[in-house]
């Protein structure tokens, strides 16, 4: 089963850990705050968002099965 990584935005405080861990997988907008820029995720890239839903020290990040 297809997995992707999404933002709880309203519980994200924006401090950047995500996106500065795995720039491959996340970026910021013009405001800083995250953004998803993968699509499905491989089984590598799958490896990576489990990491960032663990470091996300807001618990922010969620893998959702698509
Ligand atoms: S690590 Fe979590 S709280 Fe911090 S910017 Fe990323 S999603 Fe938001």
């Amino acid at each position: 089963m297809d997995h992707h990584l999404t933002i709880d935005r309203s519980a994200c405080a924006g401090h950047g850990l995500c996106y500065g861990t795995a720039p491959e997988l996340m970026d910021c907008d013009d405001q800083g705050d995250p953004v998803v820029i993968t699509g499905p995720l491989t089984a590598t890239s799958l490896e990576r968002a489990r990491h960032l839903v663990d470091i996300c020290p807001e618990r922010a990040l969620s893998l959702k099965p698509r």
